[in-house]
């Protein structure tokens, strides 16, 4: 049976780098929705400039062209065995869609995650957080060189990390976002997770988390 785990939590607690890494140690298709908005942006292509100007606010990318993107990488070969969303949902229409698209796929786990990190916390590391201008590989605060550890390439700010964007960021996670959580909070499948600990100690937490939800035999 595929395995489907959501990623929730505000920008900044951590939820690119483990969902990264869930996805390459359980075979599973990460889908990280920011990554394919830079991605697109990157590429010139011209859908992808509305979405930017959203993005340099802080604000959302409407719900259908989000879940037109989502629909489509679920249909990809490599999410046959289950997807690792980070990013996604982002508002109750769009987790409402979700299910849908997953009764469709049939009976497949869905477990919800929430990264629990407190908002000085956030705004701290999302003041030093760097990024790299060629792969989009995201480093650690305490990452300081000036060349990507993947490519080579530049580490810079993401154009929404800088302190105004932030805090609308953290404004609309707090609006729309938020009621996400309610949405899945009742399934035996939701689980909450400390974020502020060290990388390693979540990532042990939440291996544990998503093999305990899955072991609860129910899909979501
Ligand atoms: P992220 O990299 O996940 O922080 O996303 C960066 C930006 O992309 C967000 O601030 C939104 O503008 C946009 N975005 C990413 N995912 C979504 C989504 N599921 N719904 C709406 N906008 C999104």
């Amino acid at each position: 049976m595929g395995l489907n785990v959501i990623m929730m939590g505000p920008p900044g607690a951590g939820k690119g780098t483990q969902a990264g890494r869930i996805a390459r140690e359980r075979g599973l298709l990460k889908i990280s929705t920011g990554d394919i908005l830079r991605d697109a942006i990157k590429e010139g292509q011209p859908e992808a400039l509305l979405a930017k100007a959203k993005m340099d606010r802080g604000e959302l990318v409407d719900d259908p062209t989000m879940i037109a993107i989502v629909r489509q990488r679920l249909l990809r070969q490599d999410a046959r065995k289950g997807v690792v969303l980070d990013g996604f949902p982002r508002t109750v229409a769009q987790a409402r869609t979700l299910d849908q698209i997953l009764d469709e796929r049939g009976q497949e786990t869905l477990v919800v995650v929430d990264v629990v990190v407190p908002e000085a916390e956030l705004v701290r590391r999302l003041a030093s957080r760097r990024i790299c201008s060629n792969c989009g590989t995201t480093a650690d605060p305490s990452y300081l060189e000036p060349a990507c550890q993947k490519c080579g390439g530049k580490m810079v700010q993401r154009a929404d990390d800088n302190q105004g964007v932030v805090l609308e960021r953290l404004k609309v996670y707090h609006r729309e976002t938020k009621p996400v959580l309610e949405y899945y909070r009742k399934r035996p499948t939701f689980r909450a997770v400390n974020g502020a600990q060290a990388p390693d100690i979540v990532a042990r937490e939440l291996d544990d988390m998503i093999d305990d939800a899955r072991s609860a035999g129910k899909v979501r």
